[in-house]
């Protein structure tokens, strides 16, 4: 078994490009994580090979169940059924009053329970579906297999599932896959706006990793380099072929894929979600929680993050040029946020209770922030990309940036800003502006961005 250390590692990721690093890292273990994928397959003609691949693996009396919706039946579920003859046909139909398969608790609950009379899942889908399918064969501790059909988000390999839990969108500790499996012709089939979704997802590093150093800083919490040697070159190919990317051509959604994968890596080995998810993606994950709770769809997950990220970039700016003297005590009471996230509210009640400052210790944080101020972003900035970098990459890749877009409103976008920080108790510079008392002055400037 391949074992690198975190020198090892770096050298590694500066020699291999993404397709060579993938294969050197798959089945590895880093420092102490072990990445458990343990091939990736992402080629022209892949899907072609998916049962040979999968019984060449488990063995070819393991029983199977292939899980997909309407819309991955058609495209390429069909096909990839054909390759398991005895498997347990699963297709998953949109519940309640959605018109989608969503990620909700309905779903893991009924593939939990299919997974506990086969072997081996095979996911057919790209986000949603992956999800479900990693936390329900996780759940029946079952292995699984996933087969993406568009490279819309870096989630494929993480050991990580995002879902919505009795109305929370929470990211639950899970497994990866053993295989992943995805075929350039099928990725470029798919909508270009779901590529140019996982690029934007991907992109979401330029913050999410500062918000991860931001978090050791204030909370002490562990923070590493290692994530990012994985995906700093992938992600600046993947940049360089953006133009590929946008008009969907196999040889740069297959770099973008390679790219996404190596993400979940990255996340595998930080043994969380911080170096790929901060502040902009409980933005995202809001809008989703909102959505959801209205009968509504949300918009695509990387286009809600590349939103978010816009935001918190704007954010960092504007918290960086804030005179300390303006610090502040800003106390919300429970009741007042309890107002404020109205039906959300018996969801987001614990992991907001738990970030809860009393006056003494808003005080001493600030205090401590204060006393830190210049070292502090001397340590951040090299993670932090500004808002134009931000924005000229995201409109490069003809993503939206405007919230219209999206179908959200004014109030809805503020509100995030305000308020998302109360879904998770895991630091970002959303947490850092509301400790210091500036998030109600702030959290209008940074809605100056959209006119
Ligand atoms: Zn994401």
């Amino acid at each position: 078994m391949k074992q690198y250390k975190q020198n090892e590692l770096k050298k590694l990721c500066a020699e291999q490009s993404p397709g060579e690093l993938l294969d050197s890292l798959c089945g590895s273990t880093i420092a102490k994580e072990k990445i458990a994928v343990e091939s990736v397959y992402i080629d022209e003609g892949v899907s072609d090979a998916v049962g040979i691949l999968a019984n060449d693996y488990f063995g070819n009396s393991t029983r199977y169940a292939v899980v997909m919706d309407h819309n991955t039946r058609k495209t390429i579920g069909e096909k990839v059924l054909r390759q398991f003859p005895r498997a347990m046909d699963v297709e998953l139909a949109p519940w309640s009053k959605w018109k989608q398969v969503t990620p909700h608790d309905h779903f893991v609950r009924l593939v939990t329970m299919l997974s506990k009379q086969c072997d081996v899942i095979v996911s057919v889908g790209s986000g949603t579906i992956n999800d479900i399918c990693k936390y329900a064969s996780f759940n029946a501790n079952k292995p699984y297999i996933s087969f993406a059909t568009a490279a819309s988000v870096n989630g494929y390999s993480s050991t990580i599932a995002a879902l919505i839990m009795n109305g929370l969108k929470s990211t639950l500790p899970a497994h990866a896959p053993k295989m992943i499996l995805a075929d350039t012709h099928v990725l470029a089939n798919s909508p270009s706006i779901m590529s140019r979704s996982g690029y934007a997802d991907l992109l979401s590093k330029s913050v999410s990793t500062a918000d991860w150093k931001l978090a050791e800083i204030v909370r002490d919490t562990p923070f590493s380099e290692s994530p990012s040697f994985i995906v700093n070159n992938a992600i600046d190919a993947c940049t360089e072929s953006v133009e590929g990317i946008v008009e969907n051509d196999p040889e740069a959604l297959k770099l973008l894929m390679q790219s996404l994968v190596l993400s979940g890596f990255a996340m595998t080995i930080a043994g969380s979600s911080a170096p790929a998810s901060g502040g902009e993606h409980l933005i995202s994950h809001y809008w989703d929680m909102q959505a959801y709770s209205e009968g509504k769809h949300p918009a695509l997950h990387g286009l809600q993050v590349a939103l978010g990220s816009l935001i918190t970039s704007r954010l960092y700016e504007l918290v960086r040029n804030t005179d300390p003297k303006e610090f502040r005590h800003s106390y919300k009471s429970i009741n007042h946020k309890q107002q404020v996230h109205g039906d959300l509210w018996p969801s987001i009640r614990s992991e907001a209770s738990k970030q809860m400052l009393n006056k003494v210790q808003t005080t001493e944080r600030i205090i401590k922030i204060k006393n830190n101020w210049e070292p502090m972003w001397e340590e951040i900035s090299p993670y932090l990309d500004d808002f134009a970098t931000v924005k000229k990459r995201l409109e490069d890749a003809n993503v939206p940036t405007d919230f219209k877009h999206y179908n959200l409103n004014w109030s809805d976008v503020h509100k995030s800003i305000k308020y998302s920080h109360d879904i998770r108790n895991r630091y970002s510079i959303l947490h850092l502006a509301s400790n210091l008392g500036l998030m109600d002055d702030l959290s209008n400037d940074v809605m100056k961005i959209f006119k």
